[in-house]
């Protein structure tokens, strides 16, 4: 006898779930039990490929935009805005298979958990990959859903270049990937994306769910320092013009403004490009990266301040020149009230441990706010490590949170009876 519809647990299949985080994880995947999947390699391509096949299965109409990004859509009764749950497939060199993928696999398994429990619901019921997240091999990061949320032209992130020179249009184009549809806002009940915390908290508290409440406001800023290249043997060090010794007083600097600051700013200096990078020469030139997050604007403010004041301080005392850019920033993003609200309400029937949380990392959710009322789903990084092989969320801690997506957007998609 088959047991009324209400006595079926609504949960999702955690043994599909982790099949498929297999199976998409054998795309770039590294010998440490890694993932290298940079955004537009032959690997990104592999993975959409199967993203997309799995998509069809799975009874979604699949659209692709002039971005890469690629959309699947369950009807709904009425042809209301959907509901649209996503992340990002591209990973960042000798990354884990963590960041991104469960995400977009945990939306996946949502919609087919749609259909094991037979339900019909008031809106359709989407999900969304987004393209070049990372920012990894093209910069900015998370560009796919910015030149959807109308923050960067398209014909800019077409230009953006990697490192070696290749063009972000032309790499779409190679890997078969610039879709038709415009890469344009459209009206969304909700977007919900799931990802891993990247950081300790949850861990630490013993947690299974971070309701996310928002995201940190985010600055990029960019540094050429150029001195005088120069033998290193015959050079008195009285004339010398080191640009990497005026980087070095720009990093220490860099850090020392964030304990000046104090409170929850964090600062690094990841990047660091040396000209001409041989033992035997003063370096001629450096280039380097400055990233500053903290919950507060204006502490952002602050900090950009101090960077311009230290950097000029640096470039006097070596005699040297610079270029410096604060090119790339993002505000602190609330999430939407009632999305954070349903996220929470699943959290508790699902029965996991959950608390409210802050994301320290940008993410497309960032983006999708400005378009629709967004919220986000954490689970549990092991040791709070990311962004490195090490990276793992036991399929325990995935379970809950893979519910609370699914709950979460069926509610506020809605049954239709
Ligand atoms: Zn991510």
């Amino acid at each position: 006898m088959t047991p009324p519809r209400e006595e079926i647990p609504m949960r999702i299949n955690r043994t599909r779930l982790m099949e498929s985080m297999d199976a998409l994880g054998r795309v770039g995947e590294t010998p440490r039990g890694g993932l290298t999947r940079l955004a537009l390699s032959d690997e990104d391509r592999l993975g959409r490929d199967l993203l997309v096949r799995w998509m069809r299965e799975a009874g979604l109409t699949v659209t692709i935009d002039r971005m890469g990004n690629m959309f699947g859509v369950r009807a709904g009764r009425e042809a209301l805005p959907p509901v649209m749950m996503g992340s990002h497939a591209d990973s960042v060199p000798t990354g884990g298979r963590y960041d991104g993928q469960l995400g977009v696999l945990c939306a996946l398994e949502a919609i087919r958990s749609l259909d094991d429990h037979g339900i019909r619901t008031r809106h359709p019921v989407g999900m969304i990959v987004f393209t070049n997240e990372e920012g990894a091999r093209f910069q900015p990061a998370m560009l796919g859903s910015a030149v959807l949320a109308g923050k960067i032209p398209l014909e800019d992130a077409y230009n953006a270049r990697d490192k070696d020179g290749l063009r972000l249009g032309d790499e779409l184009e190679r890997i078969g990937y610039l879709g038709p549809e415009p890469c344009a806002a459209r009206p969304y009940r909700a977007y919900l994306e799931l990802h891993i915390e990247q950081g300790p908290q949850l861990e630490e508290e013993g947690l299974q769910v971070g309701v996310v409440e928002g995201i940190v406001a985010i600055a990029w800023s960019r540094l050429t320092l150029r001195g005088v290249q120069d033998h290193a043997g015959p050079t008195p060090m009285r004339i010398r013009h080191d640009a990497l010794v005026a980087a070095a007083d720009v990093i220490g600097g860099v850090r020392a403004l964030a304990r000046r600051i104090g409170g929850d700013i964090v600062t690094t200096v990841g990047r660091l490009d040396v000209v001409p990078n041989i033992p035997n020469a003063i370096p001629g030139a450096v280039s380097l990266s400055i990233d500053v997050r903290d919950p507060d604007d204006r502490q952002i403010d602050r900090a950009l301040e101090g960077i311009d004041e230290l950097v000029r301080e640096a470039a006097r005392r070596e005699g040297v020149t610079y270029d410096l850019a604060h090119y790339w920033r993002v505000p602190r993003t609330p999430f939407h009230a009632d999305v954070v609200g349903a996220v929470e309400d699943a959290a508790r029937s699902v029965g996991c441990g959950y608390r409210r949380i802050l994301s320290g990392a940008g993410h497309d959710a960032q983006y999708m706010a400005a378009v629709c009322p967004t919220g986000m789903v954490f689970v549990p990084s092991r040791a709070g490590r990311s962004h490195c092989e090490e990276e793992f969320t036991a399929p325990d801690d995935i379970e809950p949170g893979a519910n609370a997506l699914f709950l979460a957007a069926l509610s506020l998609a809605g049954r239709a009876e």
